[in-house]
C-alpha cells in the first residue's frame, strides 16, 4: 500500500512549492524508493488548457494528452517520471464528476454535500493514483495557499485521509515563507504561526514546516517556530532562496529531511545518492561562455508562460557547456521595429507555441531574419506554422500565404485546420493532445539530432501543414524530415539551404530532461553556439 506525503502551502504563494514538492520527489527516489506525485488545483475550471498563458503560465501536456498545471513539468524533471492525467486534479474536475453521478442517479435519495461526497471524490483521487503507479510514496501537492476559500475541501480531504490509511502512512507538510523586515533586519515567523494554527483549527498538524526565506535562517528563529508550532526542531526545515532550482534537492537532503521522511513514514531505503545532482549543480554554477538565444513570443511579460522552453534551453546549453543569454524578445514589439534592431546580438532564434493571431506578424518577421542571415532557428507548433508561412510568402512571392487561424479567407491556406477538428465547438480538451508517433527522414537535420527513426512526443494543436503545398514548398527548398507513419501529417519540417532551420509541429520541450537534453533543442544549441555575431565576436589578440 502506497504512503501519502500531503504538501500545503502558508502565507503567500510563489514561494516554490512545486519545486520544493518536485525535490522531496529527488530525495526519496535517490533512496531507491519510488513516487508519484498529484498537483490539486483549487480553481473550478476543469483543466488549464481554456486559460490565458497570462492567468497560468504554461500548459504542461503529459503523454497521455491532459493539459495541466506547470508544475507537472517540474515533477517529470525533477523526478524523471512520465506522469499521466490522474497526477492533476481540478475543483472543477471534482464537481463536474460529482454532479454527472447526482444525474445519473448514483445518490438517489441523497442531498449532496460537500463533506462526504465531494470530499469522497477527492480522495478517490488519491488512492487511483496510488493504485496507476503503484509507487511506496505518493507525493500530493494542494494548490494555493491554506485559508483560499476553494481549497477548504481540498484539506478536509486530506485530513480525513490520516485515519483512512492510518496515522503512520500520511506526513503533512506544510511550505511557508519568513518575511524578512527591513528596518529592524530580521526575519518574522508570526505569518507562519497564524498558517500553522489555521491549519490547525481545521485538524491538521503539521510535521515538518519548510521555511522559505531570502535569508539565513538562524537557530533561534528554528527554536521558535519548533515552540509555536509544536513541530521537532529537526523537522523545521530552512529553505533560502537559490540561483538555481536544481540545488532546492541538495539542500533538503543537507537539512535531514530525507531522513526524516523515511524515519516518520518507515519506509525501506538505501542510502541516498545524490551524486548526479551534486554534479548537475556543480557545472551549473560553474562560469560558462554565453550562447544569445532570442526567444520570439508574444506572453514574454510573463516568463513563467514558457517555463519548460526555458528549462530545455538551460538543459542543451548544459550539454555544450555554455550558459543561455536569454534575449526576450516580444513579437508585437518586432512588428513595430526592425528585425536587426531586437535580433542583432541572437546566434539562434526559437519561436515557441502560441494561439491568436496577436503578434504573429512579428513572429514571422523573426523567421524571415533567421532565415536570410542564416541563424538557427527552432520552431515549436505555432514556431513551425511561422516558418512554413514565412517561407510560403518567400516561395510564392507573395504577403497573402497564412494559417487559416489567422486569415480565414487566405487564398493560400498553408496552414489550415486539421480535419478531424472541423465542426469541434467545445474549446476545452479538444485538441489535438499528447503523444503520436513521427517517422523521421534519413540524412535529415531532425534524424541526425534523433539518432532515430521513429519518436514519440507530445502534441497540442488544431492546426496543421496543409499538403496541398507539400509539393510547392517542396521545389523551394523546404524538406518534410517528420512525418506520421501513414505519411498523412508533417510532423517536423526544416530548410535544404540552411545551416539549421528545424520546426515541429509537437512540443520537445516538455521531454527534456536535466543531464539529458532534448535532441532538438541540444543541437540548435550545438549550431547556435558557432555562429559568431556582433558582441560575440573572439576578441582579438593583443599585439606586444
Ligand atoms: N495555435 C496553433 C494551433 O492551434 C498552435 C498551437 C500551439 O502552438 N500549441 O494549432
Amino acid at each position: 500500500m502506497s504512503k501519502y506525503i500531503f504538501i500545503t502551502g502558508g502565507v503567500v504563494s510563489s514561494v516554490g512549492k512545486g519545486i520544493t514538492v518536485a525535490s522531496i520527489g529527488t530525495i526519496l527516489k535517490s533512496r531507491q524508493i519510488t513516487v508519484s506525485v498529484q498537483k490539486l488545483d483549487p480553481y473550478l475550471n476543469v483543466d488549464p488548457g481554456t486559460m490565458s498563458p497570462y492567468q497560468h503560465g504554461e500548459v504542461f501536456v503529459t503523454q497521455d494528452g491532459a493539459e495541466t498545471d506547470l508544475d507537472l513539468g517540474n515533477y517529470e524533471r525533477f523526478i524523471d517520471v512520465n506522469l499521466t492525467a490522474e497526477s492533476n486534479v481540478t475543483s472543477g474536475q471534482i464537481y463536474s464528476a460529482v454532479i454527472a453521478r447526482e444525474r445519473r442517479g448514483d445518490f438517489l435519495g441523497g442531498t449532496i454535500q460537500v463533506v462526504p461526497h465531494v470530499t469522497n471524490e477527492i480522495k478517490e483521487r488519491f488512492k487511483r493514483l496510488a493504485q496507476k503507479s503503484q509507487a511506496e510514496v505518493v507525493i500530493i501537492e494542494v494548490g494555493g495557499t491554506v485559508g483560499d476559500i476553494e481549497g477548504q475541501p481540498f484539506l478536509e480531504a486530506i485530513r480525513q485521509m490520516r485515519n483512512a490509511v492510518g496515522r503512520d502512512n500520511v506526513l503533512y507538510i506544510h511550505v511557508t515563507l519568513l518575511p524578512y523586515l527591513t528596518s529592524t533586519q530580521e526575519l518574522k515567523t508570526k505569518p507562519t504561526q497564524h498558517s500553522v494554527n489555521e491549519l490547525r483549527r481545521i485538524g491538521i498538524q503539521p510535521d515538518v514546516i519548510i521555511c522559505r526565506s531570502d535569508y539565513p535562517i538562524s537557530e533561534g528563529i528554528r527554536d521558535k517556530i519548533s515552540q509555536f508550532c509544536d513541530v521537532d526542531k529537526q523537522a523545521v526545515i530552512p529553505l533560502p532562496t537559490v540561483s538555481t532550482i536544481y540545488e532546492v534537492p541538495l539542500l533538503l537532503e543537507e537539512e535531514g529531511l530525507g531522513q526524516l521522511i523515511v524515519d516518520k513514514l518507515s519506509l525501506k531505503s538505501h542510502q541516498a545518492d545524490l551524486s548526479q545532482w551534486q554534479e548537475l549543480v556543480r557545472c551549473l554554477k560553474e562560469p560558462r561562455e554565453p550562447v544569445n538565444i532570442a526567444l520570439v513570443g508574444k506572453y514574454v511579460e510573463l516568463k513563467d508562460a514558457y517555463f519548460s522552453v526555458r528549462e530545455a534551453l538551460y538543459h542543451a546549453a548544459l550539454y555544450h557547456n555554455r550558459e543561455i543569454n536569454l534575449i526576450w524578445v516580444h513579437s508585437e514589439e518586432l512588428e513595430n521595429n526592425g528585425s536587426e534592431a531586437l535580433l542583432r546580438s541572437a546566434q539562434g532564434i526559437i519561436v515557441p507555441g502560441g494561439f491568436g493571431l496577436r503578434g504573429v506578424e512579428g513572429m514571422i518577421k523573426a523567421a524571415s531574419y533567421a532565415r536570410n542571415n542564416e541563424i538557427p532557428y527552432l520552431g515549436l507548433c505555432l514556431g513551425m506554422h511561422v516558418m512554413v508561412i514565412e517561407f510560403a510568402r518567400y516561395a510564392l512571392d507573395s504577403t497573402k500565404p497564412n494559417s487559416t487561424e489567422f486569415d480565414p479567407s487566405t487564398p493560400y491556406p498553408v496552414i489550415y485546420l486539421l480535419p478531424e477538428q472541423r465542426g469541434v465547438e467545445n474549446k476545452g480538451g479538444t485538441m489535438r493532445l499528447g503523444n503520436y508517433p513521427c517517422q523521421l527522414v534519413d540524412g535529415s537535420q531532425a534524424a541526425n539530432a534523433y539518432r532515430d527513426s521513429l519518436v514519440y512526443e507530445r502534441h497540442r494543436h488544431r492546426f496543421e501543414f496543409n499538403n496541398q503545398f507539400r509539393n510547392l514548398l517542396e521545389e523551394a527548398g523546404m524538406v518534410y524530415s517528420g512525418l506520421s507513419p501513414d505519411g498523412r501529417l508533417v510532423e517536423v519540417c526544416e530548410l535544404a539551404n540552411h545551416p539549421w532551420m528545424v520546426s515541429c509541429q509537437f512540443h520537445p520541450e516538455f521531454g527534456s530532461r536535466p543531464g539529458r537534453p532534448h535532441p532538438l533543442f541540444r543541437n540548435f544549441i550545438g549550431v547556435s553556439k558557432e555562429i559568431l555575431r556582433e558582441g560575440a565576436q573572439p576578441s582579438l589578440p593583443l599585439s606586444s
